[in-house]
């Protein structure tokens, strides 16, 4: 078994964006170029992604709107509903495919093919809306993975944890109402997007399977570890998850330009170490990771970096004795 897969596609540096937008494909060449430099590239097994279907989005999103996203990008560049989404010739395949490595990595995680799994993709997903682009977002990447693996009739329960510096509006809205996905988010408040106070938990069947943790600007490393450690930890515990998809941001970097946080790339990684051992001890380690924001280039690369090397650790030695 791998212990960790990387998702990635040429295609994704072809979603261009005007120069000067943030969510570039800098981002992504400046990860590759760090991995290179580590030797994580070469270790890591990394498979192209496919481009997910039609029908495969349609899940989340009516068939309309994804005409609207394949018709805006044929006619690109241009943007599609909000101001600061952008798309080019290149933007719907490229999120095809960011939406198919999510699917492709619930396949090969829930089959024992690879222990962990990063989508090293563009665009992020977190503030898509079933009908509505906003934030750089086109698909629910996550979302989209989620139900992929609940209607593969494997697993009952899946945890989302999101620690993006925005809340992640779009995830959130689409599993408002199921006990069956778990959104768990801590972000900068007040933000973009403006939702994700505590209030938000969910209505219906899915009242208490969802939790926002919102903090002020200016918080760093502990204070995300320790939430990951108590709240978030102790929700996790009793839900008991079969699978952990991380909405992984790393835009509450200290030098990130569109955040006002502390953290550090070793922030980042004991954060992952926490949800490793999370993992380990609920669901046989199986965490998928979706890039999601970070747009300090370097401060991206390195905090990435270190976020897959704690992803790829084995096991730890007490979840192996139980
Ligand atoms: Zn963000």
């Amino acid at each position: 078994m791998n212990s960790l897969t990387l998702y990635w596609s040429p295609d994704f540096i072809h979603h261009e964006v005007s120069v000067g937008h943030p969510e570039s494909a800098n981002r992504l060449l400046s990860i590759r170029d760090m991995l290179g430099r580590t030797g994580q590239w070469e270790t890591y097994q990394k498979v192209e992604a496919r481009a997910a279907a039609f029908d495969e989005i349609a899940v989340v999103h009516p068939i309309e709107y994804i005409n609207r996203v394949e018709q805006t990008s044929q006619q690109g560049p241009a943007i599609v509903d909000s101001a600061d989404t952008e798309v080019s010739v290149g933007s719907f395949l490229a999120a095809r495919k960011v939406v198919g490595a999510g699917l492709q990595a619930v396949e090969d995680v829930l089959s024992g093919r690879s222990r962990t799994a990063f989508i090293l993709g563009r665009p992020p997903g977190h503030h898509a809306l079933p009908s509505l682009a906003m934030g750089f977002c086109l698909f629910a990447n996550v979302a989209l993975a989620a139900d992929y693996a609940r209607q593969a009739g494997q697993v009952e329960r899946i945890a989302i944890i999101d620690w993006d510096v925005h809340h992640g509006n779009g995830t959130q809205e689409i599993f408002f109402g199921t006990d069956r996905v778990y959104y768990l988010s801590m972000h900068q408040f007040p933000l973009y997007p403006g939702t994700g106070k505590p209030d938000e938990k969910g209505i219906g069947p899915g009242r208490g399977y969802t939790r926002n943790f919102p903090l002020a600007a200016g918080k760093g490393d502990q204070d995300f570890v320790d939430i990951l450690e108590g709240p978030v930890a102790d929700v996790l515990m009793v839900y008991k998850p079969e699978l952990i998809l991380v909405s992984a941001g790393f835009d509450a970097h200290e030098y990130d330009p569109l955040g006002n946080m502390n953290i550090t790339a070793e922030g980042f990684e004991m954060m992952t170490r926490t949800m490793k051992r999370l993992a380990d001890e609920l669901c046989h380690g199986k965490i998928i990771s979706f890039l999601e924001g970070g747009y300090h280039l370097d401060g991206l690369a390195e905090s990435v970096s270190r976020h897959l090397a704690a992803l790829a650790q084995e096991q730890s030695s007490e979840s192996i004795n139980q």
